[in-house]
């Protein structure tokens, strides 16, 4: 089988990479982080993303999740080109249909853990009603809801981490990209956020995973091997 073509046809594909590549060119240096990559993932698909440091995984995935740009190639998300949006479309689209989940959390620390659930969701426009509706079904899918008026701060890793998951699910994405979920963690609540995820596909969830660690990619359904920012290995499991 043709490493390219492990996903589905094109049309059917939630995600389709055509020719990806990403260069960042600093003062007289160009990295091609992302060479030529070709992808599509199907809904329900859960694909670890995986090589070793500087293989381009971060940056495959911060494209994918519209948190940067690449310099050339096609992405369609559920069939609609999203790489020649405006700045502004671009972000409504990842508010919209696109959870991230960091290996640091990225919760905002002045606001609790409610608000942070909810802060996409008001970017959406979303009526308040629907709003505390949706928070307080996320957090209790986490089990988070009793600290819903904590900070951030508050809270141990694992359980900010809990929150993260909270906040990128809420809205019910298309996919939930997540970089290495459970890197700043220890490995009892590594596996509490690996549950997580776990529960999240079982219900369906499209998930694109980072992780260095070779028993979570082994969860997942699907591993993508990164070298050079080339896709070296493309192995579908079930
Ligand atoms: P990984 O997540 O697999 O460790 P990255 O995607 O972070 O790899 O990085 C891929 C390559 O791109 C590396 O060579 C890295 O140094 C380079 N890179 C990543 N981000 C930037 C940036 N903002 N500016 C310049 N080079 C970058
Ligand atoms: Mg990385």
């Amino acid at each position: 089988m043709a490493q390219e073509d492990a996903g589905a046809e094109p049309g059917k594909a939630l995600i389709h990479l055509d020719g990806l590549t990403k260069v960042f060119e600093t003062e007289d240096v160009e990295t091609h982080a992302l060479s030529n990559i070709h992808l599509n993932v199907r809904k329900g698909e859960w694909v670890a993303i995986v090589g070793p440091s500087g293989s381009g995984k971060s940056t495959l995935l911060a494209v994918l999740g519209l948190l940067d740009t690449a310099t050339r190639g096609a992405y369609l998300l559920d069939g609609r080109s999203v790489l020649d949006l405006s700045a502004t479309d671009r972000a409504l689209v990842r508010n919209r249909h696109i959870g991230f989940i960091f290996q640091s959390f990225n919760l905002i620390g002045d606001l609790t853990v409610f608000e942070n659930v909810e802060l996409p969701l008001t970017y959406r426009g979303m009526p308040a009603a629907e709003r505390k509706q949706r928070v307080e079904r996320a957090l209790e899918k986490v089990g988070m809801a009793h600290r819903a008026r904590h900070m951030p701060g508050q809270l141990s890793g694992g359980q900010q981490q809990r929150v993260a998951v909270a906040r990128a699910v809420a809205g019910d994405p298309l996919i939930l990209l997540a970089d290495e979920p459970t890197g700043n963690l220890d490995s009892k609540n590594g596996e509490a956020v690996m549950q997580l995820l776990t529960e999240l596909h079982k219900g369906g969830a499209t998930i694109c995973m980072v992780t260095h660690d070779p028993a979570h990619a082994r969860v997942a359904t699907r591993t993508v091997s990164l070298f050079d920012g080339r896709i070296v290995q493309d192995e579908q499991r079930r």
